[in-house]
């Protein structure tokens, strides 16, 4: 068992024990040796389930949402994207922070599951970085009460050190406006509408979600025109609070690139507003959540 793990249940037993938290939001192994999946955690004799490795990839935060009302106290832990996505609810007042406590864990990046299905677990050593992990710029958890091991440097890990944040969202801005239509229609022809993306999206954290109220203008069949609206809806309605965690593409079952399409609205964000990146604190406002008179408008 890794350092970090056992520190993970001592301090979960001490929490619960000591009747400071109610719930341990953290990982457990999963069925397969490539997953480690979310693990709810309410009684001391079940934190021997808590793992770290490098296949946490899962982002937690989510799960608040599913207590949105209760005053229960709950400990999670946090690795940078975590962090970030904690901040956006907190922010978007879904949840309240002084009824969590986090628990801080640097993190070097995860492993990709899927290509450690596809190439078995001799490779397990080699084994790239998980898509959202090779784009991390805050891999050391931004906001927590106590920080499980070491900070870790960004320039330390080879695979993002050497990709930028908007890395890909030239290749989209070069299409003609046909050719980016061909692209995502081709993409979101794909799409089956399972909902995934938007589940695990800690910016999608409305109470009710327009996918879900029947309304007949979102059409709601699984066909190329109802998947692009939706694709476009989503992306519309995170813009410029979307933490660029990458969960909505690392669960997508269909393999659409959904990042590309939120790095190019986060870039357009920051070349119209200013540098900006969602999450970071809970503190500074969203460019698109408010008005500057000096804005600009040449759209309108
Ligand atoms: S996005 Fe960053 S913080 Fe999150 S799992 Fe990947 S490397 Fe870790
Ligand atoms: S996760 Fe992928 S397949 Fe599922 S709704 Fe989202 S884009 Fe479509
Ligand atoms: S849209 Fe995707 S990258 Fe952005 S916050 Fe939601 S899950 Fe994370």
């Amino acid at each position: 068992m890794n350092q970090i793990t056992q520190e993970m249940r001592n301090l979960a037993k001490q929490l619960l024990e000591e009747e400071k938290v109610q719930l341990v939001m953290g990982w457990e192994k999963g069925s397969f040796w490539y997953n480690s999946t979310p693990v709810f955690v309410s009684k001391v004799e079940d934190v021997d389930k808590l793992i770290w490795d490098e296949f946490c990839a899962a982002n937690l935060a989510t799960y608040l949402l599913d207590d949105r009302f209760s005053d229960e106290k709950i400990a999670l832990f946090v690795k940078g994207c975590d962090s970030r996505a904690v901040n956006r609810l907190v922010q978007d007042k879904q949840v309240k922070r002084e009824n969590l406590y986090l628990i801080g864990i640097p993190c070097p990046g995860m492993k990709s599951a899927k290509a450690a299905k596809e190439l078995g677990q001799e490779t397990k050593e080699e084994l790239p970085l998980e898509d959202k992990c090779i784009y991390c710029t805050h891999h050391n958890p931004l906001v927590y009460d106590i920080l499980l091991g070491e900070e870790v440097a960004l320039d330390d890990i080879a695979a993002t050190a050497e990709v930028s944040r908007f890395e890909g969202v030239e290749e989209i801005e070069a299409m003609t406006p046909d050719e980016r239509y061909a692209y995502w229609q081709d993409h979101y022809s794909r799409c089956i509408r399972c909902y995934a993306c938007r589940n695990v999206c800690p910016a999608c954290n409305c109470t009710e979600c327009c996918f879900d109220l029947g309304q007949t203008w979102l059409e709601r069949d699984v066909t190329p025109t109802g998947n692009q609206v939706y694709g476009i809806i989503r992306a519309f309605h995170v813009a410029g609070r979307c933490i660029e965690c990458g969960e909505c593409e690392r669960v997508c079952p269909m393999d659409i690139p959904i990042m590309k399409l939120n790095r190019k609205i986060a870039k357009d964000i920051e070349e119209l507003y200013g540098p900006y990146e969602a999450g970071l604190d809970t503190e500074t406002p969203p460019p698109l959540g408010h008005y500057k008179t000096e804005d600009p408008d040449e759209f309108m």
